[in-house]
């Protein structure tokens, strides 16, 4: 089949290269001019991590990546008042958990789809369904057919609007805001480890990068900040709400004015009834955000990525029957992590001076032993088998790497 990806983010590369490897033929579409660098850090295991190692691009996430040590909570003066060290968790995942630049990963799974038509400064602006495929129409204006369409085009979908509805019906503000930028020369540095001060309502942390980079990470309860700002007044937002702080906010602040990649949005989830209708599929934030608080949407997206190339696979013509069971064997997976992300809300942006001091007191208790152990493989665990689709798609239709 012909199948449109719109959005090379980290699901659109992921299953352009499942699908081309199940012989179909993907062509992706990005509104973006270009591959982006810089941007935030994410952490990255699981079941994510495994596909990543079945697309052979781990060696590449490891030369990019940071084996982080700790998290080191602080206080006003930076003294230490809660910490734990990284260590415990990696090897509860044996090893396979890792930190990278979101744009390393996008980059390492793009390189994976060397081969594979992607239109960047492109994207879909319209859809038509019709009883054998779909018409899109592009932002340039051509019109083309395809026999699929997949919205791998992030929390603020275009597929999901033109076929589902408009954004509003779908996302869950979880009632917090998040900024996210990197500094040049910054002059604290605390290799490997994720230093954050916390006062209630409010979060403002740095994580040390190469290259003399540092990346800053705001978050806030979504009460203190009026409305959505436009761009040009988010910095004064952000200044508003964090002003008060002590620690090296200060020195922060005065820095995010020179600074012109900034990342603003609401922390939210997406949730759909159905994340297919006819010839048209969701996948990644665009079906079902669960949100930085998860720490876990780029697993996700490629878990979803894999399973909607396998299921198409297996079924044949019968598209119908593939996106069934892509839904049918995601959706509680999906929907349990979902909620599992509601309770870090407490981690990031404790709502009382007292629900900070619990906080810092259960990130100590991570600390110790056999209750670190528990709670740790409790929340990195994931209650789904990866099915080994390519000992099981329909013969002919595997193709060669
Ligand atoms: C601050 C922050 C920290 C996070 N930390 C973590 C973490 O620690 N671990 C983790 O796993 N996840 C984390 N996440 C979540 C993770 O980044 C996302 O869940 C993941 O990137 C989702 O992948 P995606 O491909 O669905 O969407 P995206 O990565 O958002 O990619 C969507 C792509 O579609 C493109 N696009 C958008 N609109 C259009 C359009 N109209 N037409 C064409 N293309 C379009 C975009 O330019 C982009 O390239 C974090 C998110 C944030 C914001």
């Amino acid at each position: 089949m012909r199948i449109a990806i719109n959005g090379t983010g980290i699901a659109g590369p992921t299953l352009a290269y499942w699908l081309r490897r199940f012989g179909h033929k993907p062509v992706l579409f990005e509104r973006a001019p270009a591959l982006r660098a810089g941007g935030y850090v994410i952490d990255f295991w699981g079941l994510g991590y495994e596909i990543a190692d079945r697309m052979g691009i781990l060696p590449a996430l490891m030369e990019r990546g940071y084996l982080m040590q700790r998290l080191r909570m602080v206080d006003a003066d930076g003294r230490e008042v809660a910490g734990m060290d990284v260590a415990p968790l990696r090897e509860q995942v044996h090893g396979r958990f890792i930190s990278v630049a979101r744009a390393d990963l996008a980059a390492a799974l793009f390189h994976a789809c060397d081969g594979i038509p992607v239109h960047f400064g492109l994207s879909i602006v319209d859809v038509r369904q019709e009883t054998r495929g779909v018409v899109v129409t592009l932002s340039d204006g051509r019109m083309e057919r395809f026999d699929l369409v997949i919205g791998a085009d992030g929390l603020h979908s275009r597929v999901r609007e033109l076929v589902f509805g408009p954004d509003d019906r779908f996302e869950r503000a979880l009632g917090c805001h998040v900024a996210a930028f990197r500094l040049t020369d910054y002059p604290h540095r605390d290799e490997l480890v994720y230093v954050s001060h916390t006062v209630p309502k409010r979060q403002v942390a740095r994580v040390a990068l190469r290259n003399r980079e540092t990346l800053i990470l705001l978050i806030c309860r979504s009460e203190l900040i009026e409305g959505f700002p436009p761009r040009e007044l988010q910095k004064a937002a952000l200044r508003q709400v964090f002003g008060q702080m002590r620690w090296e906010v200060p020195d922060i602040l005065a820095r995010l004015e020179a600074v012109d990649d900034l990342y603003f949005d609401r922390i939210s989830q997406i949730h759909l009834n159905r994340w297919t209708l006819d010839r048209v599929a969701l996948l990644g934030d665009a079906a079902a955000c669960a949100s930085l608080l998860a720490g876990e949407g780029t697993g996700l997206a490629m878990i979803e990525a894999y399973v909607l190339a396998g299921e198409l696979s297996r079924s044949g013509d019968d598209v119908a029957k593939g996106f069934r069971a892509y839904e049918a064997r995601l959706r509680s997976f999906v929907s349990d992590k979902q909620k599992a992300a509601l309770w870090l809300r407490g981690f990031f942006a404790p709502q009382t001076a007292m629900a900070l001091k619990l906080r810092n007191f259960a990130v100590n208790l991570m600390s110790v032993p056999l209750v670190g152990k528990r709670l740790v493989s409790r929340s990195l665990s994931d209650r789904l088998e990866l099915p080994d689709y390519e000992m099981t798609v329909r013969p002919g239709c595997q193709a060669s790497r």
